[in-house]
């Protein structure tokens, strides 16, 4: 008798990992993108489930109802990315699910700005410091992963106006080529009101940096970070988590900038994404591009 249950059991088990996960994905993966991941497998309730994910051999965080925003950076390099998801069910039983998708090369803009050099150059070691610091607090913050999950329900547009620079754009200034620019700058009348595109926890509060103003930066979870520059005021502590719609700021022009505007950065776990390519903002009458 005993023997016979365990035949039973063994059988049902081979028919539970016969069937694969899936995994969903929230629009196409490319250059500066991120797409909520969406994976189901049957092998158990959602509770007795533990997900584990990996793009391209990296691995990933996913929730413990399969879901995770996965992106890649401005310049990933071209060809074939693979996304596998695995489910592992009560006495370990297993379940994949994999993906692979061939991901362009995304064109960007080259913007030619001409400014007086006193406003393109440091002028002391003074101010080289500063600005070095300054850098690091702001890169110190990327390497975040841990915090509450705040992006599931996707993002809106914290302002709207005129889109005075949009991302992955090759900067020549002066002449000399910079960083391409990793976000957005939307041009709107200082003191507008900055809304919280998604919940997440203060985790920068920044004031008067010499080069980005008034800078702030939310932690919406898993190494998801959104930044605002420049802004006119902050209207949030350190530590503290802001509801999706909360006013985090107002608009302004403060730090190197010629006047004002909100310049909105976003990364997923250090990869630069384009704030206007988040699920939820992907129709946006106002997206640039
Ligand atoms: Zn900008």
């Amino acid at each position: 008798m005993i023997r016979s249950v365990c035949l039973l059991w063994l059988l049902l088990q081979l028919a539970v990992t016969a069937e694969a996960a899936t995994l969903k994905l929230s629009a196409p993966l490319e250059q500066g993108t991120a797409v909520f991941l969406n994976a189901s497998a049957s092998l158990g309730t959602p509770d007795e489930i533990k997900w584990s994910g990996t793009l391209n051999g990296i691995p990933f965080p996913l929730t413990s109802d399969g879901e995770a925003l996965i992106a890649l950076d401005m310049e990933a390099p071209p060809g074939k990315v693979t996304i596998e998801v695995t489910a592992t069910g009560p006495h370990g039983v297993k379940e994949v699910a994999t993906r692979v998708v061939t991901v362009g090369k995304r064109t960007y803009q080259e913007e030619h700005v001409t400014l007086p050099e006193g406003q393109v150059t440091l002028s002391n070691k003074e101010d080289e410091e500063r600005v070095q610091r300054e850098t690091e607090a702001i890169k110190a913050t990327f390497k975040i992963r841990e915090g509450k999950v705040g992006f599931i329900e996707g993002f809106r547009l914290p302002v709207t106006g005129r889109f005075s620079g949009v991302f992955g754009s090759r900067r020549i200034l002066n002449g000399k080529p910079r960083r391409p620019h990793n976000g957005v700058d939307i041009a709107t009348p200082k003191g507008t009101v900055v809304p919280a595109p998604a919940s997440g926890m203060v985790v920068l509060v920044g004031n008067d940096y010499l080069l980005t103003g008034n800078t702030l930066v939310l932690n919406h979870g898993h190494g998801v970070m959104t930044l605002y520059a420049h802004l006119d005021s902050i209207n949030v502590a350190m530590g503290q988590w802001v509801p999706k719609g909360q006013t985090i700021g107002t608009v302004g022009t403060t730090g190197r900038s010629t006047g004002p505007h909100l310049h909105w950065g976003t990364m997923v776990r250090g990869q630069r994404v384009d704030p206007m390519r988040l699920p939820g903002l992907e129709k946006s009458e106002t997206s640039p591009q």
